[in-house]
């Protein structure tokens, strides 16, 4: 007996308009630190208790150190006559990011050396930083340098780059369990819709959902600048690692592709529970391997803490001809996938949440259905997700306390939410009970 229907919580309508939130974040410049992370993380916390913490320039955090603040004013390119061609106003993706100050007239000889373009994707701003580099730089259409033939050039970055902060977002919701499920998205790129701001806005809607219910697990969300945010929380809560029993960081989950799921490196029951959720959601899916490139998996990943977290993408980093350009824009990415990758995520926190083990209360045998009513109660269950009899089979022959409900949900080929229907009938029947959490 096989199922393949759709997505239980396909339904699922996510607590705010998910394109809107983008659409409000879209034009901050954020960066790694700075005056944008801090207006991002503000209007999250409109919608969430989020709790806002400041690390300071120079803070040594596992072998790297909490850099610079970065913040920018504004920044032109202008032709001698005063022409302005490139305007930091237009786009924020104009200048590199965390380019120090420079007000210089400087030929274009030099100014090549710091202009950045697309030549395949003339018409496209690239997306660049340098973070490290102490330098300055533009980003522009390749089509606009080409232009711009003039013998010298007016540069303005009214920039700087001084002791401050690195800033970022934290928001926990305790649990019944002390165990916790971590959900992180990062914060630190500017103007780019799906790269950023499709996974802060999921992520928020989840935390929204999460704060008004039940659960069994605590859910920890993390709104982080990349690679340095996330080493640094690590950093500052290596005491409490040991709690997070799932992981998941979302990103590029806007786009209309299909999802594609990052194992973890050593494998963990949230590589199975996305699995399972993925292959009976009726959508388009792939299952990537674990490496150690691409978001904050990389830092969660790494060898000293080993911890169980995969990412949860659509189109994948790199590969689609959007990312990292200003082709990804709020129009890149569509209200309907961004609905669809919010209740997708939603399904795997009730699974990972409901996730039991339970054993007959006697194991003898079958139990007789008929003299319990439990062949009525299967005949009258109108709603899609409930159980029938080959699920309550299933489940009163697995529940021997080894089985996780998952285990019988992938054993019978149905989805979690058809085990947990068939749990409800055959608890209501005191046929199991709930042993320890698998
Ligand atoms: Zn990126």
């Amino acid at each position: 007996m096989s199922s393949r229907k759709g997505l239980s919580n396909s339904e699922e309508v996510p607590p705010i308009d998910l394109h809107g939130l983008v659409r409000e974040l879209f034009p901050i410049n954020r960066s790694l630190t700075g005056a944008g992370v801090r207006e991002t993380l503000a209007i999250l916390a409109r919608h969430i208790q989020l709790e806002v913490r400041e690390v300071p320039s120079g803070t040594a955090v596992l072998d790297w150190h909490v850099p610079l603040e970065w913040n920018i004013r504004g920044a032109t390119i202008r032709a001698l006559d005063g022409r302005c061609l490139v305007d930091f106003a237009d786009n924020n993706l104009h200048v590199v990011g965390y380019s120090k100050p420079i007000h210089e007239e400087v030929s274009r000889a030099e100014l090549a050396q710091h202009v950045h373009t697309l030549p395949d994707q003339p018409e496209l701003i690239p997306y660049r930083t340098g973070y490290f580099a102490d330098d300055w730089g533009f980003c522009m259409p390749d089509n606009l340098w080409r232009t711009m033939q003039d013998e010298s050039y007016r540069v303005d970055i009214d920039s700087d780059l001084s002791p401050g902060s690195l800033t970022y977002g934290e928001l926990f919701l305790p649990g019944e369990l002390s165990d916790e499920v971590l959900i992180t998205a990062h914060v630190c790129h500017p103007s780019l819709a799906n790269d950023n701001l499709s996974g802060i806005a999921v992520a928020v809607a989840l935390a929204m959902r999460q704060a008004q219910r039940r659960r069994q697990l605590g859910c920890r969300f993390l709104f982080i600048p990349a690679t340095i945010g996330a080493i640094t929380w690590l950093a500052h809560n290596e005491s409490q690692l040991g709690k997070i029993r799932h992981g998941l960081v979302l990103t590029c989950i806007g786009d209309a592709g299909p999802f594609h799921y990052k194992l973890s490196r050593s494998g963990a029951p949230i590589d199975n529970a996305v699995a399972h959720i993925l292959r009976h959601s009726g959508q388009p899916y792939e299952i990537v391997p674990f490496s150690p490139y691409g978001y904050d998996e990389r830092q969660f990943c790494s060898p000293g803490f080993n911890l169980p977290v995969g990412c949860l993408m659509r189109s994948v980093h790199g590969t689609f001809p959007e990312y990292h350009t200003s082709a990804d824009n709020v129009d890149f990415v569509k209200p309907q996938a961004l609905n669809q990758s919010y209740a997708l995520v939603a399904e795997l926190l009730d699974l990972l949440d409901g996730n039991r083990m339970y054993a007959r209360t006697d194991g003898r045998g079958e139990p007789q259905l008929g003299r319990r009513g439990l062949y009525r109660a299967i005949a009258g269950q109108k709603e899609a997700g409930g159980a029938n009899q080959m699920d309550l089979l299933w489940l009163l022959n697995l529940a021997d306390g080894r089985h996780s409900l998952l285990d019988i949900a992938e054993r019978a080929d149905i989805p979690f939410s058809r085990v947990q229907a068939a749990v409800r009938l055959a608890k209501d029947a005191d046929l199991i009970r709930e042993e320890h959490s698998p």
